[in-house]
């Protein structure tokens, strides 16, 4: 079965094609028509919709898949929060990671969680979602090459290792990304949005 992920980020892309392994799994800037759309909703719900419901037009007729994701610091606030990808003025994962570093100097309460929520769209306008987390905290140093935007600084509970330091497959199948994506395709917790 085709599904199209509405997004262009490489590393949820790569970790879409492992946790629907089984899918074929199409980017959608394989679409043409395809416009990155203003992502001003102001939960993570809305922004998955927003992105999903753009892509759908683009790919019209097709199953289309989008999340929207981010780090949720209790003791800043919630922030980076839905903010997550341009928390820093530059936007960069790495710029973002110094910035959180930074706010969290002097701080003790690390504690953090990933939280994902993922929508699907079908061709019948049906809209499903879902909604992952993944409670950790965050290190003072960086640490690990893999994965992408905050995972070098976050240790998941239980884990001594960051994100970072796990290989693919270990933290999908404790990502908040990895939850979320599972619960669609079991369709074990969906719920229908009017
Ligand atoms: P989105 O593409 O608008 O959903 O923004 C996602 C942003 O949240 C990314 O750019 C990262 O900064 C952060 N993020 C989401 N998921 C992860 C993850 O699995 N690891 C590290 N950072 C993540």
């Amino acid at each position: 079965m085709k599904i199209v992920f509405a997004s262009g980020n490489r590393g949820k892309l790569r970790e879409a094609g492992e946790i629907f392994s089984g899918f074929e799994i199409v980017p959608i800037s394989a679409f043409p028509t395809w416009n990155a759309p203003v992502e001003n909703g102001s939960t993570f719900l809305q922004n998955a919709v927003i992105k999903a419901e753009a892509a759908a037009a683009a790919a019209e007729g097709e199953i289309v898949l989008a999340d929207d994701s981010g780090l949720v610091v209790p003791a800043l606030n919630g922030a980076p929060g839905i903010f997550s990808a341009r928390f820093s003025a530059e936007g960069t994962d790495a710029a973002n990671r110094k910035k959180l570093l930074a706010e969290l100097s002097g701080i003790n309460d690390r504690s953090a969680y990933f939280l994902c929520t993922a929508v699907l769209i079908f061709p019948d306008k049906t809209v499903i979602a879902a909604e992952g987390r993944c409670y950790g905290k965050i290190i003072e140093t960086e640490r690990g090459n893999n994965g992408f935007g905050y995972d070098p600084v976050f240790v998941p509970d239980g884990y001594e290792k960051t994100l970072a330091e796990l290989s693919e497959e270990e933290k999908n199948s404790i990502s908040h990304r990895g939850k979320a994506f599972r619960k669609l395709i079991g369709a074990a917790d969906l719920h229908e949005i009017s």
